[in-house]
């Protein structure tokens, strides 16, 4: 996926040695394997040239006059500018507690004097490809934060558009509500009173402006339910899916035996829920396997089983199907597949659905053949 780290070849090796004359071996061996070597004479002076040159690595002698190494790599891993540097200590010592002090300091390593130019390279080379692996991964690291930090404010402003939304979408559909419920009733007085004594235009266009208002109606109704999901929440409780269901068909009574449904439902569990969003969420999917039913008499079931500490239900049936590239889509917010005059409808039932489940906890989705029926699962908490 990612590329390797790069291991610079050539990279700069900044020395610090009071006596750099015994370093010529080392240093003529890096410069003939493509690397550049600077000589800093003392621990000051070292530190002052890794600050200006930022090297790949240090070399830094232990035992020097004024800043020994061990100060000197104290000082370099305080600063912020050299700090990721890594520092290999050259000692004279075979003194364990000299290596760990060096360790101590910060030094990635150490090498011991008299150096041998081969093991010198041998280790700047594992030590180098070790820091651009580190680079690398401390630049992903930086990147994948970067990523979880923008996420998370795309994920709060759709919150705060969302809520926004919610709120617009309630104070209008509310007060909308009266004006509407005015001018539907007296739209469908004037049907009433006059139908026949003006003439027939005039009986259509006002059967025209009643179903538009019955229309609206419906709309605000459904937006209005949409918004309350999340402005009128209730906290969850133990609730009966039996109770609930029951309920549900009986609200669907009529359009049930008008077409001759058969509706089986299975023992149900009680489910952590709110009460009053429950049964919404029944009725939308049952009214729908209702509605959507072929030229058959539509066969519906509910059933539940357990998934985890979850509850998966499913309800099904044998209406016309949903095309697969659809499975998503029917979810959002005013997406239908038919036109008002096959179908009546508003497109907000689903998307309620999946708002109720969701802040439940759970998932919604579909799985449907097309002319064949369809299954809609979704997820509760259990008790
Ligand atoms: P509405 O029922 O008001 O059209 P929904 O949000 O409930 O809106 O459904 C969105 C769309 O998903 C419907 O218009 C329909 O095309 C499709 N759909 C929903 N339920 C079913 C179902 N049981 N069988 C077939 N199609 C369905």
């Amino acid at each position: 996926m990612d590329a390797p780290a790069q291991v610079p070849s050539g990279g700069t090796i900044l020395i610090v040695d009071d006596m750099p004359a015994n370093l010529e071996v080392v240093t003529n061996h890096l410069e003939r394997q493509g690397y550049c070597a600077i000589v800093a004479l003392s621990g000051e002076e070292g530190i002052e040239r890794a600050e200006f040159v930022r090297p790949d690595l240090i070399l830094l002698d232990v035992m020097m006059p004024g800043l020994d190494g061990f100060e000197t790599c104290r000082r370099l891993k305080a600063s912020e500018r050299t700090l990721a540097i890594p520092v290999i200590f050259m000692t004279a010592l075979t003194d364990t507690t000299d290596k760990l002090a060096g360790f101590a300091a910060g030094a990635v390593d150490y090498v011991t004097k008299p150096l041998n130019g081969a093991e010198v390279l041998a280790r700047i080379e594992s030590h180098l490809a070790l820091y651009a692996l580190r680079r690398q991964l401390a630049e992903q690291n930086a990147q994948l934060q970067r990523e979880i930090a923008m996420r998370a404010e795309i994920q709060e402003a759709l919150q705060r558009s969302n809520t926004e939304f919610e709120q617009l979408a309630y104070v209008a559909s509310h007060d909308m509500q009266e004006p509407l419920r005015k001018i539907a009733s007296y739209l469908q007085l004037l049907s009433q009173r006059y139908q026949g004594r003006l003439d027939a235009d005039a009986d259509e266009f006002i059967g025209y402006a009643v179903d538009g208002a019955k229309r609206m109606q419906a709309l605000i109704n459904d937006l209005l339910a949409f918004s309350r999901v999340g402005t009128k929440a209730k906290p969850f409780a133990p609730t009966d899916c039996n109770a609930i269901v029951r309920t549900a068909l009986m609200d669907l009574q009529i359009a049930i035996e008008e077409c001759g449904a058969q509706v089986e439902v299975g023992e149900l569990p009680t489910v952590m829920g709110d009460a009053t969003q429950l049964p919404q969420l029944f009725r939308n999917l049952l009214s729908n396997a209702i509605k959507f039913r072929r030229d058959v008499a539509p066969r519906i079931q509910v059933r539940a089983q357990p998934s985890g500490t979850a509850w998966r239900f499913a309800v099904s049936d044998n209406g016309i199907g949903i095309a697969a590239e659809y499975f998503e889509r029917i979810f959002i917010i005013f997406q239908r597949l038919h036109g008002r005059s096959r179908y009546a409808g508003t497109g907000i039932g689903l998307a309620i659905c999946k708002k109720i489940v969701e802040r439940h906890g759970g998932q919604i989705e579909v799985q449907s053949t097309l002319g064949e029926g369809s299954t809609f699962a979704f997820t509760l908490p259990g008790v």
